[in-house]
């Protein structure tokens, strides 16, 4: 259950010897990667959808492969999630996207995300604490962004997480939200203050009715929970326009721009402030 769909596409079937061996390869390569530093960070921006101005960034992982060039998540987070490297790569984004919120002339926050096997485990908060403390980031611009699966690793470590992070001013976004189990059941339990919308529910507004019902129903919750919601994979003029009218403060997508390396995140921070 803690495999990601893309992962059970790759593995479901008994591994033959040279699946068995691929991905053994992948794994002594992921190791290498993260002792060579060769995992960076792209940002995309979150804006608001009445004047698409920039609010914040999302912090998304990109490897730079010596021999492959740039492999983007779905190639390595699978074997990652699954060996435990998942948690190295977690904290070398984290440290980078801390790094570059600290350097924008704005006040826009930046989201990381965090899997399962990190989040359940309590060395997290030390680690949040040295890369906010080395890059003297304000904790307030940081949020991270889990999901359904993050919690259910280990609900009551996931629990004593997040009121850790909330102690320190630091967010919390529920990602792919309505894609998984017990949505209801941890949104009341734990204290969140972003919900995403899934891109599948952005697509689905356009499709039918019922699409567009299901989507007017999860921003009414969110408004209602006092939570901000954030619509994902926005890709038309005609999505925004429609999630403004649900009520949908917030959305992401190739609409308003992909993500962007480190340097043209910080220079449309500076457009932006002028
Ligand atoms: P996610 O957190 O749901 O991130 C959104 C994904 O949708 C990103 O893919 C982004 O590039 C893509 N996207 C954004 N706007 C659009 C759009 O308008 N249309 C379409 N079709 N796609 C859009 P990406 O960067 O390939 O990341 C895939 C997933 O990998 C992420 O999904 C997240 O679950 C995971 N991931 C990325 N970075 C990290 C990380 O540092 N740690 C962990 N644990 N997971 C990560
Ligand atoms: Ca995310
Ligand atoms: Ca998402
Ligand atoms: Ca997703």
């Amino acid at each position: 259950a803690k495999l990601r769909p893309d992962a059970r596409l790759a593995f479901a079937v008994t591994p033959t010897r040279g699946a068995a061996l691929a991905r053994l390869q992948l794994e002594n390569q992921l190791h290498r990667a993260v002792a060579r530093g060769e995992f960076v960070a792209v940002f995309q921006p979150i804006v608001a959808l009445a004047t698409g101005r920039t609010v914040g960034f999302e912090a998304l992982a990109r490897w730079h492969h010596p021999e492959r060039g740039e492999i983007a998540p779905g190639g390595f987070i699978p074997v990652a999630e699954e060996t435990g490297i998942i948690g190295a790569i977690d904290d070398c984004v984290l440290g980078i996207a801390c790094r570059e919120a600290a350097t924008w002339s704005g006040a826009q926050f930046v989201t990381v995300n965090v899997s399962g096997r990190r989040f359940a485990d309590p060395s997290l908060i030390a680690v949040i604490d040295a890369k906010l403390a080395a890059a003297r980031l304000d904790p307030g611009r940081l949020k991270l962004e889990i999901t359904e699966s993050t919690i259910m690793t280990d609900a009551a470590a996931a629990a004593n997480t997040v009121r850790s992070i909330a102690a320190r001013g630091i967010g919390v976004a529920i990602d792919d939200f309505g894609t998984g189990y017990s949505s209801l059941a941890y949104l009341h339990r734990f204290d969140a203050n972003t919900l995403k919308i899934d891109s599948s529910f952005v697509k689905a507004m356009s499709a039918s009715e019922q699409g567009m019902e299901i989507a007017r129903t999860i921003v009414m919750l969110a408004r209602n929970l006092r939570m901000s919601v954030v619509a994902e994979g926005v890709e038309t003029e005609a999505q925004r326009n429609t999630l403004l009218s649900l009520g949908c403060e917030y959305g992401q997508g190739y609409y308003f721009a992909r993500p962007l390396s480190a340097e043209a995140a910080r220079d449309l921070v500076s457009r932006e402030a002028a």
